[in-house]
């Protein structure tokens, strides 16, 4: 007999769906609340390393992101001028059967987790939220927004970054922090010739061009943004375009066919670790709301997924819930810990070159090799 019977999942996005799936596998009764009133996602791209593939295959989710996305080597490393640097490829050491690495748009992701929630029988209902929640020692009682209200065994929030339910369970929690760096992504057809996924490194910025299919793929560029300015929606490409100035080659190319504001995904950097542990009585976050990291090892999601899937299996056991959380930290904390941690590293290292700042102990391109490398193993 599992753990639980029924729970409650707030957020309805990665992790969120992820567990929805995972959960009800296991035979355990699922309510899923979204305060969106639709599942659309931005439309650009994820990376997913071998190992976001590896805990996907535990659900049979991973074969469909393989056969909706666009499977690469690994990384080329190029300078501004589009002068080859070096070969970093990555290797299937966490699922053999898969590419070492998957590129796949949002939407087609979201499409997939949510076709696979859905028919597995989870409750999912949009346009409601967590309204009040009482934990009566064996059991949560929750209000909804919506007016309704429902009894659950436990409840896990994958609300996102700003996670309404961390602030409930842990109201001093440490705030998302600002790494400095942004991003911005867009669309491209992909040339024939992009085979593997590319970074080039200019004087100020970071570019990567990413494939997602067999016909397309998105560049990211990675900016330093002083203060964190609002940028205006409507420049977003102009804006974009500017950044890419010192860039010659392909980048420059694809630069000139950045024209539509509503195409470029802008987003600030921002991480945070919720220390452990991250339950509290029925109650837990996990994903991004506990630890969301700068998406420089590109594990963001892999994080959510990793954890989504192995709470499951452990709510799945015939065991005291108690024991079974303490496990699952045991198993989750230093991993996440690390993404995060190395990820910060990464991103001060490129901040400190961009300034001009020359600094021996740096090796970005090092650390994100080795941590790829690590997180392929079991944990
Ligand atoms: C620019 C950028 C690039 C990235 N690239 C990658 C990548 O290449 N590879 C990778 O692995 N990761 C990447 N990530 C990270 C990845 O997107 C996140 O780590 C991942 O989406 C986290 O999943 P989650 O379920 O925790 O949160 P989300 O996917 O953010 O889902 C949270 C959900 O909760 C909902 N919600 C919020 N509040 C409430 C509430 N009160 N009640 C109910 N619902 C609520 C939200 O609407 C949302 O649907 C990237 C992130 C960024 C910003």
């Amino acid at each position: 007999m599992p753990a639980v019977k029924k729970v409650l999942i707030a957020g309805g996005g990665v992790g969120g769906l992820t567990a929805a799936t995972a959960l009800r596998r296991q035979g355990i009764a699922v309510d899923l609340v979204e305060i969106n009133r639709d599942h659309s996602v931005y439309g650009v791209g994820i990376i997913q390393p071998n190992n976001t593939l590896r805990a996907l295959d535990q659900i049979g989710l991973a074969d469909a992101c393989v056969a909706n996305g666009g499977a690469f080597p690994g990384w080329r490393i190029y300078d501004a001028d589009g002068g080859f640097l070096m070969e970093a490829p990555n290797a299937p050491e966490a699922s053999p059967r898969h590419p070492p690495i998957n590129g796949i748009t949002r939407p087609l992701l979201q499409h997939i987790l949510l076709g696979a929630a859905r028919d597995s029988g989870a409750d999912l209902r949009l346009g409601v939220a967590i309204g009040a929640l009482a934990d009566r020692g064996d059991g949560v009682d929750v209000d909804f927004t919506d007016g309704t209200a429902g009894s659950y065994d436990f409840v896990i929030g994958c609300d996102g970054l700003y996670s309404d339910l961390r602030r409930r369970l842990f109201p001093d929690a440490p705030a998302p922090l600002f790494s400095g760096q942004a991003v911005w992504r867009y669309n491209f057809e992909r040339p024939a010739g992009v085979e593997w996924g590319s970074v080039y490194y200019g004087a100020r910025t970071k570019v990567g061009l990413v494939p997602m299919s067999a016909t397309t793929m998105y560049m990211f560029l990675v900016t330093h943004e002083r203060d964190n300015p609002r940028m205006p929606e409507a420049r977003l490409a102009e804006l974009m375009r500017d950044r890419l100035a010192g860039y010659t080659g392909l980048v420059a190319t694809l630069r000139d066919q950045i024209g539509d504001p509503a195409g470029v995904v802008y987003k600030p950097m921002e991480h945070l670790l919720l220390p452990g542990p991250w339950h509290r009585g029925r109650a837990i976050v996990i994903g991004d709301a506990a630890h969301a990291t700068t998406p420089h090892l590109a594990q963001g999601a892999a994080m959510a997924i990793e954890d989504a899937v192995l709470l499951a299996e452990l709510l799945g056991r015939d065991a005291p819930l108690p024991a079974l959380l303490e496990e699952f930290m045991r198993r989750r904390f230093e991993r996440t810990r690390y993404v995060v941690d190395c990820s910060r590293q990464i991103a001060a290292w490129e901040m400190e070159a961009w300034a001009g700042i020359d600094n021996p102990e740096a090796r970005p391109g090092q650390l994100l090799g080795e941590a790829t490398h690590k997180l392929m193993e079991a944990y």
